[in-house]
């Protein structure tokens, strides 16, 4: 592809949005694999037309078009987007316009990098005349990830709760592999299971999504459950329980993490990795405690203009928050009369842990309010060792980082980070079996979490 020198940077703000995905191709970049997958589903049963694209396979494009300081989930993402338009073209040919893509970049709002991943982005695709018309539909955390205007209003709220319900069941997808993997009767059963599960979920989401027939979608993930039980051999004795924390990219995009889940497994671990719905989660908490303390702020100094805008916003962020609580542990208690699988963390549980011992605020936002919080609930809950997994120089996880040592020293419990980037760091493996021996130490004086914990 040929690249042009002038950057317009007016298309930051005409270009990067919110836009309405009717007649347009809506590209999901894979993340966590089966939660990407089943959210491209619930798109494609509202008539959006969703597909994921194929990941790290333009890594020379990301690499060729970043200059190296980009953390480096943008890197995987910008070649991911070039090569799927790469692709897209050579498919089709002088038919090919760019026009009919939109690019579906969420970002954070502040204080790290993830804001700036689709400004660069479109400033990268602006570079090439022929893709410089591509949209990036940047849903933000500024509104707790809102979706109105992508679809028609009156199927707003049903697409965000079926969304919502398809993270929660791609979680389930995730923690079902890393409970009966470990423990399967035959290598490679489980993940060929998973695969297969996670094609039958999409189907589920695409035909029952669109009328919210949310029971059907569960009796079909219960049947699925019941299946994935009979992979795991019951002979084999229980294993060191790990849990993950870190940045959620990389610690769910397994290309980018080197399988860091397997390669732990492989040392003898069985493992449970912080979940996609609690950054949801996290989100539209956040968003009510910041409209809470700005409404109280206004009442303090007499500003009562500013009173009724907080109000809608603290009923439309409360409504999205206990909304998706409730949805979470309705359908965590349905799988778990069929399987002991761990539920999330309460977001209000984490902010009390920080509050607690002070070791950080919710105010300064990031990842780091989960992870940090996280790294100190699984150490509380019996868990035998911590990984905290996160993209090389990512802030909040150096924050995490910094601020979790000491506090697991005290508490005695193996921790380990695993930063990465695109490069294969001599000595990971021995750091990792160094850590699972220190895990089964760990194991054999204190046991492990009840699994029905
Ligand atoms: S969370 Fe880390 S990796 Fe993600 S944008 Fe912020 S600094 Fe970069």
């Amino acid at each position: 592809m040929e690249s042009a020198k002038i950057i317009d940077f007016q298309s930051l703000t005409d270009k990067v949005g919110r836009f309405n995905l009717r007649d347009k191709t809506c590209l999901i970049p894979e993340m966590n694999r089966i939660g990407c997958h089943l959210l491209a589903a619930v798109f494609r049963g509202f008539g959006i037309h969703a597909r994921v694209m194929e990941t790290c396979k333009g890594m020379d494009l990301g690499k060729e078009y970043t200059s190296g300081k980009e953390c480096y989930p943008c890197q995987i993402t910008t070649g991911d987007i070039l090569y799927a338009m790469q692709e897209e073209r050579e498919r089709l040919g002088n038919a090919f316009n760019s026009e009919n893509y939109i690019y579906f970049m969420p970002e954070a709002d502040g204080p790290c990098r993830f804001g700036m991943y689709n400004k660069y982005q479109r400033m990268v695709l602006d570079t090439f005349p022929e893709l410089n018309k591509v949209k990036i539909g940047a849903l933000s955390t500024k509104d707790g990830y809102s979706l109105a205007g992508i679809i028609d209003d009156s199927r707003v709220r049903d697409l965000r709760k079926t969304s919502y319900l398809s993270l929660v069941v791609g979680d389930i997808l995730d923690r079902l592999l890393w409970r009966i993997r470990p423990y399967e009767k035959t290598a490679g059963e489980a993940d060929a299971f998973i695969e297969k599960a996670m094609h039958l979920m999409e189907d589920a989401f695409e035909r029952l999504g669109p009328d919210k027939d949310f029971d059907s979608i569960l009796n079909e993930l219960e049947t699925v459950i019941e299946e994935g039980k009979g992979i795991v051999d019951s002979e084999i004795p229980l294993k060191p329980l790990i849990g993950i924390v870190g940045e959620i990219y990389l610690r769910t995009h397994v290309q980018a993490n080197q399988d860091v889940i397997r390669v732990l497994e492989r040392y003898g671990a069985e493992v449970v990795n912080a979940s996609i719905a609690e950054w949801a989660n996290y989100t539209s908490y956040d968003r009510l405690r910041e409209a809470r303390a700005r409404f109280r702020l206004c009442l303090r100094q007499f500003r009562f203009g500013p009173l009724k805008t907080l109000l809608k916003d603290m009923v439309g962020y409360g409504g999205d928050f206990y909304y998706q609580r409730f949805r979470q542990k309705q359908t965590y208690q349905r799988i778990r009369s069929v399987i002991d699988l761990p539920e999330d963390h309460e977001i209000g549980h984490l902010e009390e842990i920080l509050m607690k011992k002070d070791l950080f605020s919710f105010e300064v936002g990031t990842e780091a309010c989960l992870s940090i919080a996280g790294i100190v609930a699984y150490a509380r809950e019996g868990y035998n060792g911590v990984v905290n997994v996160y993209p090389f120089t990512c802030m909040p996880s150096t924050v995490t980082s910094a601020i979790v040592r000491p506090i697991m020293n005290e508490l005695g419990v193996p921790y380990l980070d695993t930063p990465y980037d695109s490069s294969v760091q001599p000595g990971r493996e021995a750091a990792i079996r160094t850590f699972m021996y220190q895990a089964e130490q760990h194991f054999r004086r204190h046991g492990r979490k009840k699994k029905s914990d």
